[in-house]
């Protein structure tokens, strides 16, 4: 059986744990924690990187930080994860759902000035399969109605986005919106041992509260720092740091990013290779990674003409031996949600949900098995 993921060691992990266990010192915020974090600042060129517990911590931080009143409405896509839409719904914001763009599922920035009131605070681009969103567009508008951009980075780790407006530049996702999450769950490129996120904070006005948020509202780190002579209860918060052994482990798959990429996207582009006759005969659509965006080979995904044809084609390769699976439902529609939706229909996100299907895609995943994969799928469009 190939299964769908696989988290894969680099093999300095349990050295690092051990370090951080000897060293006894295991509570958040230690050597490993700040290691992680000025790597994240120094690569990326974030302004502040805080890890957290998960991706979906993160979120909740920057929700809180964009200090959401009762009505405030926050734009964010449906065909994504349950945390991008729960982190501001708990803070009392109205989510607004907006639709996908027919050539990826990312949002589609066409449609969301349409969904601007003179409530709306706050768009949540969701970078699908580590595939920048048309974030020119998204903070063109942002700055026209004085909206926050949180861009939910979770898949897109040491991704990018090429600007075209003014001087072309090459942005890390992540760097762009005024706040970030990324997700260090084991389904993510790279892992914190199986649960792990990371805050990051752009700009310098949210840099102070997001430290105290952090330490459970607590000034903390200014204390730490000798910035004031003592410490205590300034805000809001909750403890969003991650353990000490975390961070190890995170470290260890840090120090290994180079390496880990480069293999997944030699497997990735091995399946787009193959693949590409059968999407050429009209079989399905590959992904499709605009001009503006580069490819972090956090997933391969097919396209399938309908839902029946995705259910049918999931049962086959399960009977061959390949654990290929579907990915979200649309929120909009969802058990929790549909009561709540203003009734617009998504017809992008429905598509999605009912017709993309992933296959496996993970470090220790071979050449050999990607191929013996495609062969699968050329033998049952025969
Ligand atoms: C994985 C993921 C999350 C949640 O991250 P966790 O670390 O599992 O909490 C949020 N949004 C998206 C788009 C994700 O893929």
């Amino acid at each position: 059986m190939i299964n769908f993921n696989q988290p894969h060691l680099t093999g300095k992990e349990a050295h690092y744990m051990y370090e951080a266990v000897y060293a006894g010192k295991l509570s958040g915020n230690g050597k490993f924690t700040k290691a992680c974090q000025a790597w994240f600042e120094q690569h990326y060129g974030f302004r502040k990187a805080l890890l957290t517990t998960s991706g979906t911590d993160a979120l909740e931080m920057c929700a809180m930080l964009c200090d959401l009143k009762p009505g405030d409405e926050v734009i964010v896509p449906s065909y994504t994860f349950v945390s991008t839409a729960l982190a501001f719904l708990r803070e009392g914001a109205k989510v607004v759902f907006a639709d996908s763009m027919q050539r990826n599922p990312n949002i589609d920035a066409q449609t969301i000035e349409a969904l601007i009131t003179p409530h709306t605070k706050v768009i949540v681009p969701v970078h699908y399969a580590g595939v920048a969103c048309d974030m020119d567009a998204i903070m063109a508008l942002a700055e026209k109605y004085n909206l926050l951009v949180v861009e939910d980075a979770a898949q897109a780790i040491d991704s990018y986005y090429k600007s075209n407006t003014g001087k072309s530049t090459i942005r890390p996702l992540g760097s762009i919106g005024h706040l970030a999450a990324f997700s260090f769950h084991e389904t993510k490129n790279i892992t914190a041992g199986g649960e792990g996120g990371l805050l990051v904070v752009n700009d310098e006005r949210f840099v102070r509260r997001a430290e105290i948020l952090w330490e459970k509202g607590t000034n903390r780190a200014e204390f730490f720092r000798g910035e004031v002579n003592k410490y205590g209860w300034v805000d809001m918060g909750s403890s969003f740091l991650p353990s000490e052994v975390n961070a190890a482990f995170l470290y260890a798959q840090l120090e290994n990013l180079d390496a880990i990429q480069a293999k997944r996207k030699a497997l990735w582009n091995r399946y787009y290779q193959h693949l590409k006759p059968l999407a050429d005969k009209g079989c399905f659509t590959m992904p499709d990674i605009p001009e503006y965006a580069t490819n972090n080979a956090h997933m391969f995904y097919l396209v399938l003409p309908d839902l029946e044809q995705r259910t049918a084609l999931i049962k086959y390769l399960k009977e061959n031996g390949v654990g290929a699976v579907f990915h979200y439902l649309s929120l909009h529609s969802s058990e929790y949600y549909h009561a709540k939706h203003d009734g617009r229909a998504l017809p992008q996100c429905d598509r999605y949900a009912d017709c993309l299907v992933r296959l496996p895609l993970f470090f220790d995943l071979t050449i050999e098995q990607v191929d013996s994969i495609c062969d699968l799928l050329k033998t049952y469009y025969q």
